[in-house]
């Protein structure tokens, strides 16, 4: 276990922001964690566990531990007739286990193809698109307790998922290192169109499988969302916004033209895309932060952005929707 000094997070967080760990350190399994603790200066410092940095937001240098699990096991298990669990280490890439369980034939987790980062992060925020949400696949989450350095097993509902959030981002922020995620997949199953761009994508719906999903998510999200090898970004920088009956009418008769859906919960959804988009942001750029020209939720790094400067933007952004909509946006990405 090698302990560096110093250390540029450039390449470990996909905003591509430069920024310093006081030390970084990669683990390879639980075990090197166990170590890790009994070190005097670990105990002392401030501590961050990174995953594939696919949703934080780097604001300064770090003077602590980063630490990152490279654990990239995969349990297949095959028994029942009609599932199959499969326990996967916190460093498999998440879009390779998304292409292998498609492979499979599986079904559960093709619409949330193309989502960069690594397993382990999936349950700190539920990530879902195209109407699918991890949680659904989820049966247990195993990590350890940062400060004890005990382990625990969280079921689904221990978790306390939530629409990109979790236990995980809540009271245990921070606190916690996920070492590993256990999926249920279904052998047969029915897959889920719910949303028209995916819905619209097949003329024809007899005969589709996981991989015809695969394949039209991956399209879609090339056409809309930067890839984060070419151009700095953390995904959705903002969450979806919700309002309840009263101001869902003021504002659609003041904006007859605005999108919103049912969360069959006494709210609607309103995308935060199109509020900033009608703020005028759209395509905006400020030195080498901006907000993406095709999809307006994602804040962009074109190269040199410091964290200070992105979140600048986004105060400016929040500010603007709230002014016009009175609509607080908040921000889906962990700021650091
Ligand atoms: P889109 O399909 O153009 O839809 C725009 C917005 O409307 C989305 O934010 C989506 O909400 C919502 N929406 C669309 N159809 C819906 C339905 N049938 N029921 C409820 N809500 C509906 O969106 P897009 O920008 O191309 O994104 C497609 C998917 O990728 C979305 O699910 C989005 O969340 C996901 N995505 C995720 C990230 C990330 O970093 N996590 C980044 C970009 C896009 P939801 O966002 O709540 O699904």
């Amino acid at each position: 276990m090698l302990i560096q000094n110093n250390y540029s997070l450039r390449n470990y967080n996909t905003f591509g922001i430069e920024a310093l760990a006081r030390y970084w350190v990669e683990l390879e399994n639980a075990e090197d964690f166990q170590k890790l603790i009994l070190l005097n200066e670990f105990e002392k410092s401030k501590k961050l566990p990174m995953g594939g940095g696919s949703n934080i937001l780097l604001s300064s240098d770090f003077d602590g531990f980063v630490f990152k699990l490279n654990d990239k096991s995969l349990i297949v298990d095959d028994s029942d007739p009609e599932s199959v669990f499969i326990t996967v280490g916190s460093g498999f890439d998440w879009d390779e286990l998304v292409k292998y369980t498609v492979e499979e034939g599986w079904y559960g987790l093709e619409n949330l193809s193309g989502i960069p980062g690594c397993t382990g992060a999936c349950p700190i925020q539920n990530i879902g698109a195209y109407g699918a949400e991890v949680k659904d696949t989820i049966v247990n989450v195993k990590g350890i307790y940062i400060d004890t350095g005990d382990f625990f097993f969280f079921d689904n509902q221990q978790c306390n998922f939530g629409y990109r959030e979790s236990v995980f981002k809540k009271n245990l922020l921070g606190k916690c290192l996920i070492v590993s995620v256990t999926f249920q997949l279904k052998k047969k199953g029915q897959l889920n169109l719910t949303y028209s761009p995916i819905a619209e994508a097949f003329q024809d719906k007899n005969g589709l499988t996981p991989a015809n999903i695969r394949e039209e998510v991956l399209q879609l999200r090339n056409k809309k969302l930067p890839d984060p090898k070419i151009i700095g970004n953390a995904g959705s920088f903002f969450k979806n916004s919700a309002v309840g009956n009263t101001k869902l009418k003021e504002l659609v008769s003041s904006y007859p033209a605005i999108p919103y859906f049912d969360n069959k919960d006494g709210s609607y959804k309103i995308p935060s895309a199109y509020l900033i988009e009608q703020c005028g942001w759209k395509g905006y750029r400020v030195g080498d932060a901006g907000v993406h020209q095709n999809q307006s939720l994602v804040l962009v790094n074109y190269g040199n952005a410091s964290g200070q400067e992105l979140i600048g933007l986004a105060k400016e952004i929040i500010a603007s929707v709230y002014d016009k909509f009175g609509i607080r946006l908040e921000i889906e990405v962990s700021i650091v």
